[in-house]
Order: C-alpha cells, then sequence, then structure tokens
C-alpha cells in the first residue's frame, strides 16, 4: 500500500501552500485537484488586480497564480489533477480516499482545501457555443489587450460582468450590455459610469443564436431574444457559477459542518475529526479571513497540526526558512544563479 503523511484535497492557494509548508516539513505528500489546472478560485478573476496578499506588490492575479502554483511544487508532491475526491473512509489509522476515477488513495491524515467546491462558470445554453470558446466566446478575461479596439457584446447584470465592463471601457470599440433582468444587480454608481460613457444596455435580453463567420470558427453576429442582430468581435458571459460541492465521508470520520457546508476547525485547522484538517475558505472558526493571506495561514496550521498528529515527538512548528536546512541546496543554486556560475 503505497500511503501518504498527508493527501491534500484542492489545489487553490490553500492546498497549494499546505502541499509547499508539507515539503518543507519532510512529510510525504499527494495533492488532488478535480480541475484540469492548479489555482482555485484565483481562475475565476485572472484579469484582476491583487492588492492585498501580504508582502506581494500589486500583481494580475493570473501571474499570482503562476508564482503560488510554482512554490506548492517546490518539494515535487504528487499531483493529481481532473481527479474529483468523492468518499473518504477510516480504516485503523489510514484515511481512504475514493476518486471519481474508483482509485483509493491511502494516508495517515488529509488537508480539507475544497475552498467554495468545484466551481464552474454557467456556460450558454445554446448548442455549438462550446466550440467558439477557443476563439470568442470567453466566460473569464484573461487577457485585456485582446479586446482592444473589438466590438463587445457582454451578458449579465452581477457586479463581474460590469467590473470587465468598467475594466474594457478605454479598450473597447463599442460595447453592449444585456441581461435578463430589468435592472442590473451590479453596483449602481458602476452602472452609471458605463451609462455616461456611451455603453449601450439591454435589458430582459438574452442571447438566442450565435451566428459563426465563414469559416465557421468565430462568432459573427449574435441574435438577441428581441430579435436584433448585432455584429460582434468578442461576446463574453458572465452568468454567475455552478458549485459542485459533493463530497462525502464514512459516518466514523464525517467533520461537524456549520452552516451544512463549512468545516467547523479550531485555529490550528482541526476539525471534529482527527487527522483530518481544513484550511482556508472551507474552514469555519472565529476570526477566519476568507482572503490568499488567511489560505496562507490556514495552511501552516493544519500542516503543523497534521505533522504532530502523525508524530507527536514532532516540532510543533517549522524552523523559519531563513533557518530552514531543506532549503540549503535550493539556496546555494539560487545564490549560483545571481552570480552567474553554475555552483556556489
Ligand atoms: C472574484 C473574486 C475576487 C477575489 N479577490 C481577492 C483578492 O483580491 N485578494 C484576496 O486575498 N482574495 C480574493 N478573493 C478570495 C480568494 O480567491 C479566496 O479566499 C481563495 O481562493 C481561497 O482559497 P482556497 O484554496 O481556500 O479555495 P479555492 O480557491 O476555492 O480552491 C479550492 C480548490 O478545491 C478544488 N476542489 C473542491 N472540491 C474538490 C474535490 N471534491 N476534489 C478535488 N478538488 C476539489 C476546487 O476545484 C478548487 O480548485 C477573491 C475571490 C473572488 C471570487
Amino acid at each position: 500500500m503505497n500511503s501518504y503523511d498527508v493527501i491534500i484535497i484542492g489545489g487553490g492557494p490553500a492546498g497549494l501552500y499546505s502541499a509547499f509548508y508539507s515539503g518543507l516539513r519532510n512529510m510525504k505528500t499527494k495533492l488532488i485537484e478535480s480541475q484540469p489546472f492548479l489555482g482555485g478560485k484565483l481562475n475565476l478573476y485572472p484579469e484582476k488586480m491583487i492588492w492585498d496578499a501580504g508582502g506581494q506588490p500589486p500583481i494580475l492575479c493570473q501571474d499570482f497564480k503562476q508564482q503560488i502554483i510554482q512554490q506548492g511544487l517546490t518539494f515535487e508532491p504528487t499531483i493529481l489533477l481532473n481527479t474529483k475526491v468523492d468518499f473518504i473512509d477510516q480504516v485503523g489509522d489510514i484515511f481512504c480516499i475514493t476518486t471519481n476515477d474508483g482509485e483509493v488513495h491511502f494516508s495517515k491524515s488529509v488537508i480539507m482545501a475544497v475552498g467554495g467546491g468545484i466551481i464552474t462558470p454557467q456556460k450558454l445554453p445554446l448548442t455549438d457555443a462550446e466550440k467558439f470558446e477557443v476563439t470568442n466566446l470567453h466566460y473569464t478575461v484573461k487577457n485585456l489587450s485582446r479586446f482592444k479596439e473589438q466590438r463587445i457584446l457582454i451578458s449579465g447584470g452581477g457586479n463581474s460582468a460590469i467590473d470587465w465592463a468598467v475594466d474594457l471601457l478605454p479598450l473597447a470599440k463599442e460595447m453592449t450590455l444585456i441581461y435578463r433582468g430589468d435592472t442590473m444587480k451590479a453596483h449602481e454608481a458602476q452602472v452609471e459610469k458605463l451609462k455616461k460613457a456611451g455603453v449601450r444596455f439591454c435589458y430582459e435580453t438574452t442571447i438566442s443564436s450565435l451566428h459563426p463567420d465563414a469559416a465557421n470558427s468565430r462568432i459573427e453576429k449574435v441574435r438577441l431574444s428581441d430579435e436584433e442582430i448585432i455584429e460582434v468581435d468578442h461576446v463574453l458571459i458572465h452568468h454567475g457559477y455552478n458549485q459542485d460541492a459533493s463530497l462525502s465521508f464514512a459516518g466514523q470520520c464525517t467533520p461537524t459542518l456549520v452552516h451544512n457546508y463549512y468545516y467547523e476547525a479550531d485555529t490550528a485547522g482541526k476539525t471534529s475529526v482527527p487527522g483530518i484538517f481544513a484550511a482556508g475558505d472551507i474552514a469555519s472558526y472565529d476570526g477566519k479571513v476568507n482572503l490568499i493571506l488567511g489560505a496562507f495561514q490556514d495552511a501552516v496550521n493544519a500542516v503543523n497540526s497534521a505533522k504532530q498528529w502523525i508524530d507527536p515527538q514532532s516540532e510543533k512548528h517549522a524552523m523559519v526558512s531563513s533557518h530552514n536546512d531543506r532549503f540549503d541546496e535550493k539556496n546555494k543554486q539560487i545564490i549560483a544563479g545571481m552570480l552567474g556560475m553554475e555552483k556556489v
């Protein structure tokens, strides 16, 4: 049986930092992520600027995501993508974690870093829409510059759709916003700003059909529910998210839930089940900070608690990184790189 010291469920900020920190603590680590990519919710707002990650100058979310992925891989944990954890059981001291492919993974401890569950954007319910996702139908805005001087149709009435419109305002040639409701749900000030700038708003309107160009590769025209046909260069959709939070436990190892979803935890990341820890947005305790920096702190606590659980003689905390011999070899490589040498 190939058993791990810790299996981390979820590859968002909490899971990635847990993977880094468990490596720092010499733990054999596996991280399981249901999406085909790491980064968790950071994949939902790649174009946004992050200002509040400690010590980090303002940075585009997609760049920050790359940094935390790289850091999470520092000690080469085993990473499984496209793999959803369905069921957790415990036999003796070992947790048995069943994934959607029928595999069972074994570990002495588990860190639940499942955040808001598996979040995917709600797609346009139109046949053939999917094929345009590689060209000009978008569910996230990854790169603002590609919309320069373009005619853009945005569908959605919430804050995220309006934020896209505000970000694209200085760049777009023409912008139309459509929403199925009769007023936008987003902040009024932002909506007013767009109206003043001449953005066209169509209420109680949806997309009826997409019409491709001659090569059948890009959306050229969109027919709206009021039969109007508009020409577009790009179509952006923000209709909210689907959330899959399904995950079950055998009776004897079911952590206590709060509000039917979050895991009740203490500040050391301990849930009601010894050996199962919680980190990041999924953890609920007094003073919990639902931000990236909160996820990092939770990860440190959860890993330290997991380490103590599997080895009660171990140190309660890891040594600070500047004194930690896990970095000796890596520091030499970094310094050699700075000095332009092969080795120091
Ligand atoms: C629009 C928006 C803007 C934000 N802006 C900021 C900001 O500026 N600064 C800031 O600090 N925070 C910001 N946040 C909050 C921040 O993104 C979250 O606090 C952070 O992502 C939480 O990390 P996490 O790892 O706990 O959860 P998540 O990021 O949600 O990651 C959880 C991961 O677990 C995976 N998962 C779930 N269930 C399973 C399962 N059963 N099996 C396998 N994998 C599973 C999911 O696919 C996901 O990848 C923002 C959030 C949003 C939505």
